[in-house]
């Protein structure tokens, strides 16, 4: 650790180490290295909530599989915009985590992203017809180019044998599959950026320090007031621009800092948990990240998926998640976090959020009476024979999705991630928690954008922002030889399996 900024006023402070601080304090300290930045954890060590590696699903989103990216539309066509953004934000991350490696600032691609392909599956005559014209019409894109499909069961089993083992022969099922899909050990990641950040000069990574709460000063800088976990005591820091990417804790900071702009917000939690198979036969067989379709009246976060991941150099599967009720806003946090959360403000954007959506309240309620019966009839939907002692419970992390404010409707519940921050800029707040860990760069340049506008627009940060970032400024979603030329970089410094193009 550099020397100690604790009595000093850091020019940051950015509460939280997930991936969200760790991505946007690596990006500022390469876009200003003089800038000083002090990062306060509430917990012992980086990455142990939503970014660990068993707390979310270690999918890098970019919309290969993901069927809840494409809705179709009321005239029955694909609507592919949103699919086409979030691959674009994939390979935006894709490209700072490259630009890191070769700067010698992480190290081993290995131990935090690996190919895997990413397959979607269906069964039934509406489903196989909705994924044949997803199919079609993503396959115009050049970002999707290499998706294939297949109806043909001994394709499918070549790409899937754990799914098409002991399967109905009557049944229809179809799927799309995409090699160029990864698995990311998110966890992995946010600690080798942390290690690489506190080395850095004028960088101080706090551990056990929980922020308590956020005043701004009458010259607009920020007063944070830390508690240290194990003395108990508190410290006023003071700083001129403040990140809270406290994960499902943002949203109490966020409104204690009064911004005009958190009022209204709310936040609805939703746990998850997973089945982890503990055979290893089972596991060797399946090699791929398979999505289906989630039920009607399910949230988007609720997709089942049967996943093969790789964490710290083991082969696991899992499938999931199961949707689960809890009042806390973090998987460490506390009972009280939900109803701590109601304030005068957003009291009404809740409850209408709440009226407008039963079918989610439904089908939280059926997730949480489950049994472990129920879990397993779920599975038996992807692998036909499926046995309860193959299989344990595993909790997931905890999203807590945002509620604002609705002109119309007077509040609704929004599934993606929102940056909220302060008219001056002095302030951001990451709330949400979806495409997530995936977007993370896309994200933080947004914030950038919002927080930093005049440095974005001069020409040293733009400079650098293309030397880390080369397609900055670009669209990777209508430039077919630009794509080629990045997937071409990215896949051989991360040392992803090489696909058709580059060959
Ligand atoms: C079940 C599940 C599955 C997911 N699957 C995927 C996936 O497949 N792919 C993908 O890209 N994304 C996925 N996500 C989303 C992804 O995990 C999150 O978007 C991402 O990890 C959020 O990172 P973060 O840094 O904002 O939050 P976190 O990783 O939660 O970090 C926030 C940190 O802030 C700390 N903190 C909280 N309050 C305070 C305080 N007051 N003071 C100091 N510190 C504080 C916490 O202890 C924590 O360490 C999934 C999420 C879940 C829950």
């Amino acid at each position: 650790m550099s020397d100690n900024i604790y009595n000093k006023e850091p020019d940051v402070i950015l509460i939280g180490a997930g991936i969200m601080s760790a991505t946007l304090g690596m990006l500022l300290k390469e876009l200003e290295p003089r800038m000083s930045i002090a990062i306060f954890e509430r917990l012992d060590k980086a990455a142990a909530e939503s970014s660990d590696a068993w707390n979310n699903a270690g999918t890098g989103h970019s919309a290969f599989c993901e069927l809840n990216y494409t809705p179709e539309r009321e005239d029955g066509s694909v609507d592919t915009s949103k699919a086409v953004k979030i691959a674009e934000s994939f390979e935006i991350s894709k490209q700072f985590w490259s630009y890191l490696i070769e700067q010698n600032r992480i190290t081993v691609p290995a131990s935090f992203i690996r190919s895997i392909p990413h397959i979607s599956f269906v069964w039934g005559d509406d489903n196989i017809t909705f994924l044949k014209k997803r199919y079609e019409a993503l396959h115009e894109c050049h970002l999707f180019k290499e998706m294939q499909y297949s109806e043909n069961k001994n394709e499918l089993n070549e790409w899937m044998p754990l799914i098409m083992h002991d399967r109905d022969p009557m049944q229809k099922v179809a799927a799309t599959k995409m090699d160029l899909g990864t698995d990311v050990n998110f966890g992995a990641l946010t600690r080798c950026i942390f290690n690489c950040l506190k080395e850095l000069e004028n960088v101080t990574l706090y551990f056990d320090h929980e922020v308590k709460n956020l005043t701004r000063r009458s010259d607009k800088r920020w007063k944070v007031k830390v508690k240290d976990v194990a003395t108990g005591k508190t410290k006023i820091i003071k700083a001129k621009f403040v990140f809270i990417g406290a994960g499902g804790g943002s949203l109490p900071l966020l409104l204690k800092s009064g911004i005009p702009e958190g009022k209204g917000f709310g936040g609805f939690p939703v746990s998850g948990q997973w089945l982890k198979c503990n055979n290893k036969q089972l596991i060797e067989k399946h090699n791929a990240k398979v999505y289906g379709k989630a039920s009607v009246g399910s949230p988007p976060m609720s997709v089942p998926h049967l996943d093969t991941r790789v964490i710290k150099g083991k082969k696991e599967l899992l499938f999931g998640p199961y949707a689960g009720f809890t009042t806390k806003f973090l998987k460490k946090g506390s009972f009280f976090d939900l109803i701590k959360s109601i304030r005068f403000s957003n009291i009404r954007p809740i409850l209408s959020a709440g009226f407008h959506n039963i079918p989610l309240t439904k089908y939280l309620i059926q997730q949480v009476v489950q049994s472990p019966e129920d879990r397993i009839d779920a599975l038996r939907q992807f692998i036909p024979n499926a046995r309860m002692e193959d299989w344990e419970l595993e909790i997931a992390g905890q999203r807590v999705q945002v509620i604002k404010k609705d002109e119309e409707e007077g509040g609704v519940l929004e599934f993606g991630t929102e940056v909220v921050n302060a008219a001056d800029g002095s302030l951001a707040a990451l709330l949400g928690a979806s495409p997530g860990a995936s977007t993370a760069v896309s994200i933080m340049l947004d914030l950038l954008k919002k927080c930093f506008a005049n440095k974005m627009n001069e020409e040293t940060w733009k400079r650098k922002l293309k030397q880390m970032i080369p397609s900055y400024g670009e669209s990777l979603g209508s430039d077919a030889e630009l794509c080629r030329r990045i997937r071409e970089w990215t896949t051989k410094v991360l040392q992803l399996k090489v696909p058709e193009f580059v060959r």
